[in-house]
């Protein structure tokens, strides 16, 4: 039997590859949140690993600044938005 696929493998993991991140905690000793202000001292960031969450928190953080995420309520707000799922790895 001769399967058809809707989408090629290698385009499927491709698109999985870009749009797979991971949730990283960062703990601050007093910090604004970049999203709502609020001061808190854990902020954060889901990028594929925590050098490219820090280095996409610097970007968007002033020079004169300490880079930061989001804070708790602000990063669950982002998270249940439309198209993202939440996935379990296997042990
Ligand atoms: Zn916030």
């Amino acid at each position: 039997m001769n399967e058809k696929r809707l989408i090629d493998r290698e385009e499927l993991d491709k698109m999985l590859d870009e749009n797979v991140w991971t949730l990283h905690r960062f703990h601050h000793d007093s910090i604004k949140c970049g999203g709502c202000n609020y001061t808190t001292s854990t902020t954060y960031w889901a990028e594929e690993s925590r050098v490219a969450a820090m280095e996409k928190m610097m970007e968007n953080t002033p020079d004169e600044q300490e880079p930061s995420g989001l804070c708790g309520t602000c990063m669950s707000d982002l998270l249940t938005g439309d198209g993202i799922k939440i996935v379990g790895l296997k042990n």
